[in-house]
């Protein structure tokens, strides 16, 4: 099976299985249809496969009842299976990229541009709102923030109802929420702890956040709650050098233009590269790794708008 079972029959269901995008890969999926029409949307998590409370909170919510919602709960809780199994980071570990920067993919490219191509083919078409789980990878301390695509009003409206106050006005392309918003889908991306740990407190945290967004669009009773927005842009240098990585800032401290962040140095102690702030605003997340390789993401840093 290569396509999604139908997403509306018109009798409440919860269908659980697998589905084959692309000849080298299978992902679950499960669909999740209410008794009343009402809006669908799209969940999905695991495009980096070692983000476990992303994960773990999709998983949870494959246990909605079809007598809760009104629509129907497509979510593919783990699009990277492959890197969930080995604890990559990152990439698919099939053909070394990140997912997150192949879409709108290529339907005759490698594994993860067919995949990207799949979601964008066969998937975000049918959703009246997407939401893409993250969170700070195995590597990466964040605190939690929601990415949206910069400019959609109605994209930056599901974070508002999503509930953290940190939101990422996010540019650029090759990213899941900006090809699904480039097919008119309020898409956002939560990001929600680090270094791929999970548990109570930040799974919930994802959870009921994508319940106020249900709320939002009607799926489920209830007005939910609108989150006052810190709206910023992010800025994210990337290491010049490989060595070794000794950040000067820690999560949500303040930062002022010019300051310094960080220090790649080598393993007798000599500095390789100083890193200073181009931008004032605050941290919103950072390797925490000891090791750093060139061109990786060192932090990134959130100015307001
Ligand atoms: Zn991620």
């Amino acid at each position: 099976m290569n396509v999604l079972p139908a997403l509306r029959t018109g009798k409440p269901r919860v269908e659980f299985g697998h589905v084959k995008p692309i000849e080298e890969l299978e992902i679950p999926f499960a669909i999740i249809e209410g008794a009343e029409a009402g809006p669908c949307l799209l969940i999905t998590a695991g495009v980096h496969g070692s983000e476990f409370c992303s994960i773990e909170s999709a998983v949870q919510l494959m246990q909605t009842k079809p007598e809760e919602i009104k629509g129907t709960l497509v979510i593919l809780p783990i699009l990277n299976v492959r890197s969930f199994h080995n604890r990559n980071i990152y990439i698919m570990p099939q053909d070394g990229k990140n997912l997150n920067r192949m879409f709108p993919g290529k339907p005759d490219g490698t594994v993860s541009e067919r995949l990207a191509n799949w979601l964008v083919t066969e998937v975000f078409p049918k959703a009246d709102a997407y939401i893409d789980c993250h969170g700070g990878d195995l590597d990466e301390g964040l605190a939690p923030f929601t990415i949206f695509p910069a400019g959609s009003e109605k994209s930056q409206a599901l974070a508002a109802a999503f509930g953290i106050p940190v939101a990422v006005a996010a540019g650029g392309s090759g990213y899941t929420v900006d090809a699904a918003h480039k097919l008119g889908i309020p898409s956002i991306l939560p990001e929600v702890s680090g270094n791929g740990l999970w548990g109570d407190d930040t799974v919930g945290m994802m959870t009921s956040g994508i319940r106020r967004v249900m709320q939002h669009i009607g799926m489920l009773p209830g007005d939910a709650p609108i989150t006052e927005l810190n709206v910023v842009t992010m800025w994210v240098p990337t290491a010049p050098v490989t060595g070794l990585w000794y950040p000067k800032k820690d999560l949500a401290d303040p930062v002022a233009k010019g300051e310094l962040l960080g220090e790649i140095k080598t393993v007798f102690g000599e500095t390789l590269a100083s890193i200073h702030s181009e931008k004032e605003g605050f941290i919103l997340y950072r390797l925490t790794s000891l090791s750093v390789n060139e061109k990786e993401a060192l932090l990134g840093v959130g100015t307001p708008v």
